[in-house]
């Protein structure tokens, strides 16, 4: 029988991957989308045929309690968020409203619902914060230092604890960062492809300012960690994972790389820093041990941090040679 599936932040780099996926494994997708005066569905342009969208917001319980009705998910996948930790500082109550609250009206709406529909929560490495251990494992305790981590906690907690309270299968995949071509631009990996695709069409002045650049996370790419979320939900057993390519990389790397894919070497000239890209408070120097997700789902990354770079610099100097705005 055809499974359906039901989408949060359909609209988002995750959201479009998972899509993509999930329709290739023969799924009736649905997404929620909010609404916007101005469209913002180009993520997922290409496969809008093959999908159906529902007008609803994370923070409406209603519209949740309706898109379940109307989708009758197997599977809800809520990748819906405030996600950007620097906007967090800015925004931390609507942050909470949407990350931490969102995440409950999810869950009671699920609830509501009687049916036994599974549960991927997207959690993330911002969990860690401060570390306390090195590689961080589904082990190692949570210490968040952005309102986004602190929000991302409490719906962390949430999926555990309506796991055991009501026996939902919901489970939360600790996913370290993940880019691709469709990252935001204000996420630091798109801002640096980009300017090195603008640098590289003579469309910028070789300037590249940067916040940190000796931060270091732990990087892959969205198209192989959506696999991961769907192997989650397929396991017997609801169970919480780090998902991480276990490599540790510096902004300073992204540089590099991306500088290298358009053939220049001495990167360090055109890029400059500023203190007004520092953040309050930052996870900086994540790395993850994702061995229990591969021994269980049998999922490790297939795209290494070089490849991922040059991916995101090619497809920047397609749209920018396209002149579409990509955002
Ligand atoms: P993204 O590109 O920023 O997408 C976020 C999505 O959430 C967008 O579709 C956005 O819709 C939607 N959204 C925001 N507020 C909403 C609301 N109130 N109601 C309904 N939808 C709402 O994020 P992503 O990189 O795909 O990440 C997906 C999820 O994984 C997020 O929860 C993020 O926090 C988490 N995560 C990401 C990473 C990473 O490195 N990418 C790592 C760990 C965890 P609009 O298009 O309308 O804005």
């Amino acid at each position: 029988m055809t499974k359906s599936a039901l989408i949060t932040g359909i609209t988002g780099q995750d959201g479009s991957y998972l899509s993509e996926l999930l329709l290739k494994k023969g799924y009736k997708v649905f997404g929620l989308e909010r609404r916007h005066s101005t469209k913002n569905t180009w993520r997922i342009d290409h496969i809008k045929d093959k999908i159906e969208l529902i007008e609803g917001d994370l923070t409406d319980e209603t519209s949740l309690r309706s898109a379940i009705k109307t989708s009758e998910p197997d599977e809800i996948y809520n990748l819906a968020a405030q996600s950007s930790a620097v906007a967090s500082f800015k925004h931390p109550v609507y942050t909470a409203e949407v990350n931490a609250i969102g995440t409950l009206k999810l869950l009671e709406a699920v609830r509501a619902s009687g049916d036994s529909i599974k549960l991927y929560q997207a959690s993330t490495s911002d969990l860690y914060g401060k570390i306390q251990q090195k590689p961080q494992n589904e082990l190692t305790p949570f210490h968040p230092v952005t309102p986004y981590g602190v929000a991302k906690l409490f719906a962390y907690w949430s999926i555990v604890n309506y796991r055991e309270t009501y026996g939902l299968f919901a489970v939360n995949g600790i996913l370290f960062n993940h880019e691709s071509p469709r990252r935001g631009l204000e996420f630091v990996s798109r801002k640096i492809t980009n300017a090195v695709a603008k640098i590289h069409l003579g469309k910028k002045k070789d300037e590249l300012v940067l916040g940190n650049i000796d931060s270091k996370k732990d990087w892959g790419f969205s198209g192989d960690y959506v696999e991961a979320m769907w192997l989650l939900l397929q396991h017997k057993d609801p169970v919480d994972l780090v998902i991480a390519s276990g490599q540790q990389h510096s902004v300073r790397d992204i540089c590099k790389y991306a500088f290298e894919a358009v053939g220049i070497e001495n990167w360090e000239a055109h890029v400059t820093t500023s203190k007004e890209f520092i953040r309050p408070a930052d996870a900086d120097n994540l790395v993850g041990d994702a061995s229990k997700a591969r021994e269980l789902l049998g999922w490790k990354p297939k795209t290494t941090f070089k490849q991922l770079i040059k991916l995101m610099v090619d497809v920047d100097i397609e749209y920018e040679k396209q002149g579409i705005s990509r955002i």
